[in-house]
């Protein structure tokens, strides 16, 4: 039976490819660390070999698509990946075209944000709602929109970066040229940073757990002293309560959706933040009724991005079948 969906979650550094049914039930999943400096064509070869062995596992089903969810921008009516920043050398880059010649099946090419939002709407803690934001906190803030099930477009299929919005103009400058973007105060990178400065300050239990050494502080050791109690480590845990918190208030002001899924390194410790993203949702509730917006942590992590790229091929199969 020809049923049998490939999802693949391109990262920085790390790939991960399931096999998934029609059904969403993921079969099979390998994960590799991938290096995308050794260039596209190591890359796209080493893609396609997983896929080769996930085939050959699942007792020869049939393929019946591929999607890709690729570390953005990606240029999804292309099939090109743009993205030299987290993919160094994959500039340009015609991954469908490769993969399509090779198996013979649809491919479909998604930014890793919207895939991983249709896989919490598909299978994860957005399921069934019809208005679903996506919010990934890792080592940058992805968003995504899944309106009625489909992924939300912006003109000419661009993809809408929520990460990039200035939350605070003075704040640290970002990569793409503003100040003070969503990831650049909330992100895993941009909190490591944060807690180095207060630690260099202030001293105390961050410095303790890492034996003194500033440079192994992370958004983890933050997270850890402040669930030990320290002062220090809390206030900080405030501070970037209030900026996680500041930038799901403009996403529901702006599309006050059904619910929103959170996910990614930081969101592990959601529990941790969830108390001031809570009091920032109640001090912006004048216009809007923010307790009307679920906030729910992903039930799927680490497989949304796979379960969402297999569910995108899908979509583009039924799309192209209309
Ligand atoms: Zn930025």
């Amino acid at each position: 039976m020809d049923d049998l969906l490939i999802g693949i979650d391109l990262g920085g550094t790390n790939l991960r490819v399931g096999a998934v049914t029609p059904q969403g039930e993921v079969l099979d999943i390998i994960s590799e660390p991938f290096d995308a400096a050794r260039g596209p064509q190591v890359g796209i070869d080493k893609i396609c070999g997983i896929i080769t062995a996930l085939r050959d596992r699942t007792m020869g089903r049939g393929l019946r698509g591929i999607g890709i969810g690729a570390t953005g921008p990606v240029v999804r009516e292309r099939g090109v990946i743009q993205n030299p920043y987290t993919l160094p050398t994959w500039e340009d880059v015609d991954i469908v075209s490769p993969v399509c010649n090779r198996f013979s099946v649809p491919v479909n090419l998604e930014n890793d944000a919207d895939a991983a939002a249709l896989g919490e709407y598909w299978m994860g803690a957005g399921r069934g709602l019809r208005r679903l934001a996506a919010v990934t906190v890792g080592t940058g803030i992805g968003t995504a929109l899944i309106l009625d099930g489909k992924v939300y477009r912006g003109a000419e299929g661009w993809h809408p970066e929520g990460g990039h919005m200035v939350i605070d103009p003075s704040g640290p400058a970002c990569y793409c040229g503003s100040h003070g973007c969503w990831e650049s105060l909330a992100a895993g990178p941009a909190i490591a940073l944060q807690a180095q400065a207060v630690a260099a300050q202030e001293g105390g239990g961050m410095l303790r757990l890492t034996d003194g050494k500033l440079n192994l502080i992370d958004a983890r050791i933050l997270v850890k002293a402040a669930r030990q109690g320290d002062p220090p480590a809390r206030r900080l845990v405030e501070k970037i309560s209030t900026y996680l918190g500041l930038g799901l208030v403009n996403i529901c002001m702006l599309y006050f959706p059904d619910g929103i899924v959170l996910s990614g390194g930081v969101m592990r410790s959601y529990e941790v933040f969830a108390p001031g993203i809570q009091q920032v949702l109640a001090h912006h509730d004048a216009v809007v009724p923010m307790d009307k917006v679920k906030i729910v942590k992903t039930q799927i992590e680490g497989q949304s991005g796979v379960i969402g790229a297999a569910r995108s091929v899908l979509n583009l199969i039924e799309e192209q079948a209309l």
